[in-house]
C-alpha cells in the first residue's frame, strides 16, 4: 500500500519560510506585494484568488486584487500591466486566466516584466527554464518537484512519464525533470488517441498526470513501487478527484498524492515564495 504524499505539511513549511523572509524584508523597508489582475469576474478562478489572498495575508505579503471591466480593450489592459511593471511597490504580478474573447491573454502575460513574473509563465521565464537558469519556475511544476524531493528518490536516470503538455504544468515540469537528468517521456492527446498511454504509464517509475480527466489513468497500469503525482482536479458529483484511479493505484504505488491535498496546496505556496524572492531583487 502506497504512502500518501501530502502537500499540506510541505506547503506549511514553505509558508513559514516565506513569513520569516517577508518579516526580514519589511525590517529593511521592503514590503513584498503581489497584484492579481483579473478581467471581469470568473467563478472558476474565484477559489484560487481567495486562496492566494489568504496565503498572502498569513505570510505578511501585501495582496491586491485588481478587477478590470469585462469590456476592457487589449491596449488598455496592456497599459495597466505596464503601469504595474513600473510601480516599484509591486513585487509580483499575476494575470488571472481565462480572459474574455477580445483579449489575447498570452500577449498580456508576455508583457509582465520578467523580474515580476512570479508565475514564471512569460516567454522570457520559459526561455530561461529551457536554459536551466530559471528566474521564476511555474508554480505547479515547482510544487511537483518539491513533492518528489520529499520522497528522497533520486531522479537521475529515472524513467519519468508526464501525461499532459500544457505550458503551465506538463512542459515546464518536463524541463525541470530533464535538468535533474531524469529520462522524460511526455504524453499528450495524440498518445491517448493512438492507444499508447497504457504502455507508457506501465513503465513509469515516476508518473505525473496533469490532464483534467477523471479516471484517465487506470490504477492497474501503475507500475509496482512507482511514485504517482496526480495534478488533475475534477469535480465528480460532490467530490473532487484526480486523473488517476486512486483506489487501485494506491495498492501498487510506493507513493501517491491524494486529491485534494496533494499538489494543490503547493501551487500557492510557490507563488508567495516567488513573490518574496521578487521583492528581495527589486
Ligand atoms: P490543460 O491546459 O487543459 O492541459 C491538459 C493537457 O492534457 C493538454 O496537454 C492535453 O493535450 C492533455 N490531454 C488531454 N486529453 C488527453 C488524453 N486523453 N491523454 C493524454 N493527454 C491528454 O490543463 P492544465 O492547466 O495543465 O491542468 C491540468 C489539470 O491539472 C487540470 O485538472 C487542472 O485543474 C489541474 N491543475 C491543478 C493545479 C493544482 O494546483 N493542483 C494547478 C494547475 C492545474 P492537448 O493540449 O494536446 O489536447
Amino acid at each position: 500500500m502506497a504512502k500518501l504524499l501530502e502537500g499540506k505539511p510541505i506547503a506549511e513549511k514553505i509558508k513559514e519560510e516565506v513569513k520569516l523572509k517577508a518579516a526580514e524584508l519589511k525590517s529593511r523597508g521592503i514590503t513584498p506585494k503581489l497584484v492579481a489582475v483579473q478581467v471581469g469576474e470568473n467563478q472558476a478562478s474565484a477559489v484560487y484568488l481567495r486562496s492566494q489572498q489568504k496565503v498572502c495575508v498569513n505570510t505578511g505579503v501585501d495582496y491586491q486584487l485588481l478587477t478590470l471591466p469585462e469590456s476592457i480593450s487589449q491596449a488598455d489592459l496592456a497599459a495597466e500591466i505596464n503601469r504595474l511593471n513600473s510601480d516599484s511597490s509591486v513585487s509580483g504580478i499575476i494575470v488571472q486566466m481565462p480572459m474574455p474573447a477580445q483579449i489575447d491573454g498570452r500577449a498580456i502575460q508576455a508583457l509582465i516584466a520578467p523580474a515580476k513574473d512570479v508565475e514564471g509563465i512569460n516567454p522570457t521565464s520559459l526561455g530561461l527554464l529551457v536554459l536551466a537558469k530559471p528566474l521564476f519556475t511555474p508554480c505547479t511544476a515547482a510544487g511537483v518537484m518539491e513533492l518528489l524531493k520529499t520522497t528522497g528518490e533520486k531522479l537521475y536516470g529515472k524513467e519519468v512519464v508526464v501525461v499532459g503538455h500544457s505550458e503551465i504544468v506538463g512542459k515546464p515540469l518536463a524541463l525541470l525533470l530533464l535538468a535533474e537528468f531524469a529520462t522524460v517521456t511526455v504524453c499528450h492527446i495524440a498518445t491517448g488517441q493512438r492507444g499508447n498511454l497504457p504502455e507508457h504509464v506501465k513503465r513509469a517509475e515516476i508518473l505525473v498526470v496533469a490532464v483534467g480527466k477523471a479516471g484517465l489513468v487506470k490504477g492497474e497500469w501503475v507500475k509496482e513501487g512507482a511514485i504517482v503525482i496526480d495534478v488533475g482536479i475534477n469535480r465528480v458529483g460532490d467530490k473532487l478527484v484526480g486523473d488517476v484511479e486512486f483506489d487501485e493505484a494506491e495498492k501498487r504505488a510506493a507513493w501517491i498524492t491524494p486529491v485534494p491535498g496533494g499538489v494543490g496546496p503547493l501551487t500557492v505556496a510557490m507563488l508567495v515564495r516567488n513573490t518574496v524572492v521578487a521583492a528581495e531583487k527589486t
